[in-house]
């Protein structure tokens, strides 16, 4: 009874007529994507596939990189074997997810997606338009039906090289156009996630988002917060490794994205006044996703909301509150923040803390404490941050410079360093511990004379 009415009001198709509409063929005359672009794993699992009497086909965002030149970051693979047929035919295979199943076929290095057309219609979505069940098995064109935008769903026949088009997919490519499949609005409702991807997506390929495939974004944007936090945060990550992350950041404060979704956004778009730290670290990330350089997420996390953080430090050493002190509250105070809505990983969160903290440390240039903090694990990462630091005159670049001498010096170097510093005054630690341990800081219950 609901479903018809919800049929009704979305007027949806049930399920889509199969054959109704015709897709274009195109061949490699037309489009230059020859089969030796695909990577050999790709080639391979198409191959199986269809030598064993299947249909194969190379889909998504590999068939819409190849066609811009762009190198994919992953094959997937659209067939009509079902997963468990698939698996059979390779050995080194896996069905994956239970709600949404899915074969990882491993050949040497990479692993390659196998998914078996989808269908479905209606019976998949709950009360409010969300798609609630993905499993249902279709034919190709209903397949290309559920995707996303027109570049995300070309087929690519590595047998003939040619490209099947069902949604103008081609067109907009060439015109560098993000346009929702169907009716941008009720895709949203289907799956929030989607105004997430138009964003990264046009940020990442240089593309317009289509007016009609826009407009709706603002209105829908609080459909967001009811999805899972986790994939939520498996976006935005996605977002901020795609190498566009500053230019994401900017496209999702411009659709109205920003607030209200992630905690974690908010606090960084909180920041409307200066921005330049924030700009130089994101796009230094940027730089080195695309030069194909590792990058710590934690690193990133921490210039994410290092202005956060340094505002609170400063506001509390002019309360007088010691340095490092005064660092420590401020960075429970904004990870309490963080917490309350929105957990950021430990394996990540960990890491961003540790940068945070040592912070404090590139001060202490005397004796044994440059030697001590050098041995840190994090040690490089910290100072890749204080430097980035430097960069924006949040600290001094002398202060840069003499700890690159120091790791670069041999011991005499190091030696004369310190001694430099302690010339300068600067390396003085500013007081004197008098007491190891402050009484206000011991645990309840332990004795005064308790031994460490
Ligand atoms: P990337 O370059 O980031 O890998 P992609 O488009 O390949 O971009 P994937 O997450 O790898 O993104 O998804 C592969 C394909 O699956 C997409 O090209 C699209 O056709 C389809 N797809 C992914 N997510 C959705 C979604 N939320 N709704 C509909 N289709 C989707
Ligand atoms: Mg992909």
């Amino acid at each position: 009874m609901i479903r018809k009415l919800i049929r009704k009001v979305l007027e949806l198709p049930s399920g889509m007529a199969k054959g109704r509409t015709k897709p274009k063929v195109i061949p490699v005359s037309q489009h230059g994507v020859r089969r030796d672009q695909l990577s050999s794993a790709a080639l391979r699992v198409t191959n199986r596939l269809q030598e064993a009497g299947f249909s194969a086909y190379v889909v998504g965002g590999a068939v819409r990189d190849l066609l811009l030149d762009v190198s994919p970051k992953d094959f997937d693979v659209a067939t009509n074997a079902t997963p468990e047929q698939v698996h059979h035919l390779f050995r080194r295979s896996r069905i994956i997810g239970r709600r949404f199943r899915i074969v990882h076929v491993m050949m040497g290095p990479e692993t390659i997606e196998v998914t078996t057309f989808r269908g479905g219609g209606i019976d998949d979505l709950n009360e409010t338009g969300r798609i609630m069940a993905d499993n249902t098995f279709g034919s190709q064109e209903e397949d290309a039906h559920r995707r996303d935008f027109t570049v995300n769903a070309l087929f690519y026949d590595p047998s003939d090289e040619s490209i099947i088009d069902y949604h103008h997919g081609v067109k907009d490519l060439k015109a560098r156009r993000l346009v929702m499949i169907g009716q941008p609005a009720r895709r949203y409702q289907e799956d929030p996630v989607r105004m997430l991807r138009a964003v990264r997506l046009a940020a990442k390929l240089g593309f317009e988002i289509d007016e009609d495939t826009r407009r709706p974004i603002r209105a829908h944007a609080h459909l967001l917060q009811k999805e899972p936090p986790a994939r939520l945060f498996d976006e935005m990550l996605k977002l901020l490794m795609s190498g566009h992350a500053y230019a994401c950041l900017r496209k999702l404060r411009d659709e109205g994205l920003s607030r209200g979704v992630f905690p974690l956004l908010d606090a960084v778009m909180a920041d409307d006044g200066d921005d330049r730290f924030l700009q130089l670290g994101l796009e230094s990330t940027d730089a080195r996703i695309r030069a194909d350089k590792p990058v710590s997420v934690g690193f990133l996390l921490a210039t994410l909301l290092w202005g956060q953080v340094n505002r609170r430090w400063q506001e509390l050493i002019a309360q007088d509150e010691k340095s490092l002190h005064a660092l420590l509250q401020a960075i429970s105070d904004v990870e309490a923040e963080q917490d309350n809505d929105f957990a950021i990983p430990r394996r990540f969160s960990v890491t961003m803390r540790e940068i945070w903290t040592l912070q404090a440390r590139f001060d202490g240039r005397s004796g044994q404490r440059p030697y001590r903090f050098m041995e840190q694990p994090r040690f490089r990462a910290a100072y890749d941050f204080f430097a980035l630091r430097a960069e924006v005159g949040e600290v001094p670049r002398e202060l840069v410079q003499w700890w690159e001498d120091f790791q670069r010096g041999d011991a005499q170097d190091r030696e004369s360093l310190i001694s430099d510093a302690k010339n300068s005054g600067e390396a003085e630690p500013q007081k004197k511990r008098r007491r190891r341990r402050s009484p206000r800081r011991r645990a309840p219950g332990e004795g005064s004379g308790g031994s460490e």
